[in-house]
């Protein structure tokens, strides 16, 4: 016999498949859920809804945004000359918090893994590379994938692929513990890495 009421079970295995959601912490917010006002709930789900609808890829920078393109991408003010590569939206959302950096971003949604099976067409290098040679004023690419084998390993194909564009080709100073994420860096050392960012492929 279940545990548990089937719509109850249904709710509680819905949410263990989220990422680092757990058994337990399934039943815990399964059983939140459920003490929760109508309201709120109604909102949350509104929540979900709402974003899975409105939110999209920014056709420039392929940020998720509610406008296309995004906030940033249509800002007059940014520094257009410079582009920092990053893995997901979380790390925009860590630049950003900073207030260091004033410059565009692309959005890879993954990293280049030469070990796995994974399909180069799966991150954005496609597009990252058709807007570089779209916008000639972009001279200068930052790389701040995190400092993994898989984050290394996509700066120095970047790096590769435009040493013959003439693009500057710049990696985040290694202030940053190795196999540490960005998203979690704190914005002294986070600025600071950026200050420091050196050269590579040349
Ligand atoms: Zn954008």
């Amino acid at each position: 016999m279940a545990r548990y009421s089937p719509s109850l079970q249904n709710l509680i295995s819905r949410l263990g498949k989220l990422p680092g959601v757990g058994g337990r912490s399934s039943q815990r917010l399964a059983f939140h859920i459920l003490s929760m006002k109508q309201d709120e709930a109604d909102a949350l789900v509104n929540a979900i809804t709402e974003a899975r609808k409105l939110t999209r890829r920014c056709a420039v920078c392929q940020n998720f945004t509610d406008s296309d393109p995004c906030p940033i991408c249509s800002d007059p003010k940014r520094d257009k000359t410079t582009l920092c590569v990053v893995e997901s939206p979380r790390d925009v959302s860590a630049f950003e918090r900073m207030h260091e950096y004033n410059g565009l971003y692309h959005v890879l949604h993954g990293v280049y893994n030469p070990v796995g099976n994974m399909n180069m067409n799966d991150i954005t290098l496609t597009e990252l590379f058709a807007r570089l040679t779209e916008h000639d004023e972009i001279k200068e690419v930052i790389v701040a994938t995190n400092q993994t084998a898989e984050g290394n390993a996509t700066a120095l194909y970047i790096s590769r692929l435009l040493a013959p564009s003439g693009i500057k080709v710049t990696r985040l100073a290694s202030g940053l513990p190795m196999g540490s994420d960005i998203e979690f860096a704190d914005d002294i050392t986070l600025a600071s890495a950026l200050k420091g960012r050196k050269t590579i492929g040349s």
